[in-house]
């Protein structure tokens, strides 16, 4: 089957489909083979993988990923993809599971324990970008046993995912996938790859999973809400921020005094503290 990476062969098969794009799931298809076989090597896939595509589209990477790995599960939400991927575009491999579904509706984790045993598997996508952060979440937080997440997402997320204490890019995107993983942009990609263009620039980042988180908290769940009171108002100093946010109840002088436990200044701001020092203030915070 000739690729879809090239242009001619993807309006092809959307005209022999009369395929109508849906700009509610995010739909920008890949029509460039360089930029589909840098994300292959990137997500450095084998013949021992199971890889999850989500959102397979009409198939272009998913045709890489059934040449590149042992088995491959792709979801697809868009019901009038599925006749194009089945009796069509991967007719022919035999190591693909098509599943419509909503991923974000999925259990996961029951389907790596069968399909893998339960274990770790790779993602793969170019995501819809409307719903980015909470498919990457979504993955992290139910602890799916994962290797590695290598996806195209919108350039400024994938600045944010990457992106260290002084950088304006920097916030609780960076925390928590820094948590988690150690992110790497492996390319930059411009408007004119997919089609239809987006409105925006791209780029693919690959997420390593943390064999043990970098640092350790008692209490995740307090981190994560520290981190997010600190960022919501980027402005205001530390002390403020964590004591105007009502669920975390905390008082000005316990904040003060953890701050000093810290030798941080009592006018830190919230941006430039590392992960580190987040994990350290939720463990002398934490009650
Ligand atoms: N992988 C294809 C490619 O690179 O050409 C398509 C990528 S396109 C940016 C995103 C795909 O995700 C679309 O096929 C869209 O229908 C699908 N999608 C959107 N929301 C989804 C969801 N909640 N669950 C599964 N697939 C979804």
């Amino acid at each position: 089957m000739a690729t879809l990476g090239n242009p001619q062969n993807t309006i092809e098969i959307l005209k022999k489909y009369d395929f109508m794009f849906q700009k509610r799931f995010g739909q920008n298809f890949l029509i460039d083979t360089h930029v589909l076989e840098k994300i292959i090597k990137s997500a450095e896939i084998t013949k021992d993988d199971l890889v999850l595509e989500i959102g397979p589209g009409i198939g272009t990477m998913t045709q890489y990923l059934c040449e590149n790995a042992r088995e491959v599960i792709a979801v697809e939400i868009d019901k009038n993809l599925i006749p194009i991927l089945e009796n069509d575009t991967l007719a022919q491999y035999d190591n693909v599971t098509i599943i419509n579904e909503d991923i974000l509706k999925l259990d996961l984790n029951a389907l790596v324990k069968e399909r893998n045993g339960g274990k770790r598997i790779k993602v793969v996508a170019n995501l819809p970008y409307y719903i980015t952060t909470p498919i990457i979440m979504g993955l992290f937080e139910s602890h799916v046993p994962l290797q590695n997440i290598t996806v195209m997402v919108q350039k400024e997320v994938a600045d944010r995912m990457q992106a260290g204490p002084g950088s304006k890019d920097y916030g609780a995107l960076s925390l928590a996938v820094q948590y988690y993983a150690k992110p790497y942009i492996a390319a930059n990609v411009p408007q004119n790859c997919f089609m239809p263009r987006p409105n925006v620039g791209s780029a693919v980042i690959r997420l390593t999973l943390h064999e043990e988180p970098p640092v350790k908290v008692k209490d995740e769940a307090f981190m994560f809400a520290l981190i997010r009171a600190s960022f919501n108002q980027r402005r205001k100093t530390l002390v403020n921020g964590l004591t105007n946010a009502a669920e975390l109840n905390l008082s000005k002088e316990e904040v003060q005094a953890a701050l000093e436990e810290l030798g941080l200044p009592a006018t830190v701001r919230g941006e430039a503290l590392t992960l580190e020092q987040f994990a350290e203030l939720t463990n002398v915070l934490a009650k």
